[in-house]
């Protein structure tokens, strides 16, 4: 599925409705939910991560986490706006691997043990750097730079 966004509004409106997506999931994952994120720096995926946090219910800001790699929101701590209110994710994990080489600079950081958790949602920035941790289902989300203000966005399965 390909959308085009004309602003960074738009990016973060299509993100909440994908978390909406996200929440009323019923599927039996025995892993975390994986969502690899791809494009050239300023392509607008942290843009749009802020909007899927936003849609989930939390109100702290997510910056981008170029220079810690992984930043940990306890979702828990805030109302999930699924229907029945029900708390299917507890943590969410930022990732931006930006300056990373390989999925090993990943292993200190417990991803395997984080990635195994089907509690956890996992949104990987410059997800392409780090492919040997990603598991085989995952959402995959390209992100295109078309001129200083369109982006096209494309959700796929897989890797
Ligand atoms: P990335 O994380 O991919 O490096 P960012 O989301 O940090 O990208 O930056 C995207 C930049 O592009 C922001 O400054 C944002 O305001 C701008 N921008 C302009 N148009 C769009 C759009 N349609 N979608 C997302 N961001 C946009
Ligand atoms: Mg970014």
């Amino acid at each position: 599925m390909n959308i085009i966004t004309k602003n960074s509004k738009e990016t973060q409106k299509i993100a909440k409705l994908f978390a909406g997506e996200v929440l009323a999931l019923k599927d039996d994952r025995k892993k975390a939910l994986v969502v690899a994120l791809n494009g050239e720096l300023g392509a607008g995926k942290t843009t749009f991560v802020q909007g899927f946090v936003r849609g989930l219910g939390v109100k702290e800001d997510i910056s981008s986490p170029t220079f810690l790699i992984m930043k940990k929101v306890q979702l828990h701590k805030h109302l999930l706006k699924n229907k029945d209110k029900k708390p299917v994710f507890r943590n969410l994990y930022h990732l931006d691997c930006y300056r990373l080489k390989s999925g090993k600079d990943l292993l200190d950081l417990d991803i395997k043990e984080i990635i195994e958790d089907s509690e956890n949602i996992v949104l990987i920035e410059w997800a392409k750097n780090v492919k040997s941790i990603l598991p085989k289902d995952l959402i995959r989300i390209d992100f295109e730079y078309k001129n200083e203000k369109e982006r096209s966005i494309n959700f796929s399965w897989g890797k």
